[in-house]
């Protein structure tokens, strides 16, 4: 079976490390372990999925492809699909809202403590979940922002350990904002249009809206400087 993965799963999938036991929660056809497997990066993952449709699918895909041996499917809120024989190393997460990722980490943190790697995509509210970690004892490794359809995502990196991070590293990645690159500038540069359209919208005599987005203006202005 071919299999359809995006240029954004893809990515994802190139943060686990080889030979992971990985579980990829909300793992609706299970492309993401299926494409490691098949492509002999890891042998063994469980695709988790909380949401009946969604898991059928994925147990069709495993099936159909051959796969059933390596990949375990469960009907599973979050963390929940896996136990401590099953060994797990590495997590993904991805294609979600950053406040779920940080709640299904949550939930199931008293199970966090084996895992050796962490590898999230959330789809907005990126701050939360770094706050997340930097007051869950993960610190961020790697950061990558990319482009598909017109969306800009980040892939967010992390192990166990400490890291202290400030509004503006929370905000705009401590390792996107350093590197700056391309995509980076072109996603904070959108938002910055938005903020000055919105800005040109708001009478001269409200000067309280005005301010507040005159200041988150400043912000990104800040992060897309080049220092160089
Ligand atoms: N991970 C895939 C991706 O990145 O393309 C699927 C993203 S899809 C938008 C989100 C999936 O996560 C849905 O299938 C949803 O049912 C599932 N999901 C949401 N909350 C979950 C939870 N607490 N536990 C497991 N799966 C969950």
């Amino acid at each position: 079976m071919e299999i359809n993965i995006s240029q954004r799963l893809l990515d994802v999938a190139s943060f686990v490390p080889k030979e992971s036991r990985l579980l990829d929660v909300g793992s609706d056809h299970a492309y993401l372990p299926m494409h490691l497997i098949k492509n002999g990066w890891i042998t063994f993952a469980i695709a988790g999925e909380v949401v009946e449709g969604p898991y059928r699918s994925a147990i069709t895909n495993v099936q159909q492809s051959g796969l059933s041996d390596q990949i375990t499917v469960h009907l599973a809120d979050g963390l929940s699909a896996f136990s401590e024989e099953d060994r797990i190393s590495c997590i993904t997460i991805s294609g979600m809202g950053g406040r779920l990722i940080s709640d299904i980490l949550e939930a199931g943190k008293g199970k966090l403590s084996q895992i050796e790697r962490l590898v999230l995509q959330p789809n907005n509210c990126e701050d939360e979940l770094r706050l997340w970690l930097m007051e869950n004892h993960f610190k961020i490794v790697s950061e990558k922002i990319m482009i598909e359809s017109g969306k800009f995502y980040e892939i967010i990196v992390a192990e166990q350990g400490q890291m202290i991070l400030s509004d503006h590293q929370r905000r705009f990645g401590p390792f996107l904002s350093q590197e700056k690159s391309d995509v980076f500038l072109e996603r904070w540069q959108r938002d910055l249009n938005k903020l000055e359209v919105a800005l040109a919208k708001i009478p001269l005599g409200n000067e309280t809206d005005r301010f507040a987005i005159k200041m988150k203006i400043n912000l990104i202005k800040e992060a897309i400087i080049s220092e160089g």
